[in-house]
């Protein structure tokens, strides 16, 4: 508890940004400590090898979808601990090859988010890893690509989780987030 209090206290809430009546909250300060960085990697490693979505089942974690662009900070990590692939789920138009996209809608208008078509076997079981779930809007549309190609989420992960956004409800899988801003 120590830590996730330490992990807390290097989040930097930014008014106004990126436009007036948004409070940004910043995880950079987190990743420039690099005792709070390991901690952060360690607590996510820690509840997936520890979590009953593997002891229960002894299901092996396959792949690790980290969102565009800050869950390409951690999934990456977090992949090469578990000895899991790492896969990004891009903005659309990034990914070379053939990809699957789905269309999300924003609080202003609508985004796509794309997926290499290779990049998750059927039946391959996965975890999404984002910074922040708000409205839920961009890992729900990453849990529809991993269904898309056959994968089963097994879990979100976040580093944050806007509560009084109350989104968690509308993902098809458990999601976990290690602060909780209400
Ligand atoms: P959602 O789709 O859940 O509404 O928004 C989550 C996405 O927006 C995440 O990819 C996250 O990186 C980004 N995001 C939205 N608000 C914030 C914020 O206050 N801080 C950070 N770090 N990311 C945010």
């Amino acid at each position: 508890m120590a830590d996730v209090e330490y992990l807390k206290s290097l989040l930097k809430s930014h008014p106004d940004f990126p436009k007036k009546g948004i409070v940004f909250l910043d995880i950079f300060p987190l990743l420039r400590d690099p005792v709070a960085f390991e901690t952060l990697i360690t607590h996510f490693v820690h509840h997936i090898t520890s979590q009953t979505i593997t002891r229960s089942s002894t299901r092996k974690i396959d792949v690790i979808v980290g969102l565009d662009a800050r869950g390409f900070l951690l999934g990456p990590i977090i992949a090469l601990r578990l000895g899991a692939a790492f896969v990004p789920v891009r903005k659309k138009g990034k990914l070379p090859g053939e990809c699957a996209t789905v269309t999300y809608e924003k609080e202003y208008g609508s985004d796509s988010f794309d997926i290499q078509a290779d990049a998750i076997q059927p039946g391959q079981n996965v975890i999404v890893v984002d910074d922040l779930i708000a409205t839920g809007g961009s890992a729900k549309a990453a849990g529809e690509l991993v269904s898309k190609l056959g994968g089963n989420v097994l879990e979100y992960l976040f580093i944050i989780e806007l509560t009084f956004l109350n989104a968690t409800g509308k993902l098809d899988a458990p999601a976990y987030s290690i602060v909780k801003v209400d």
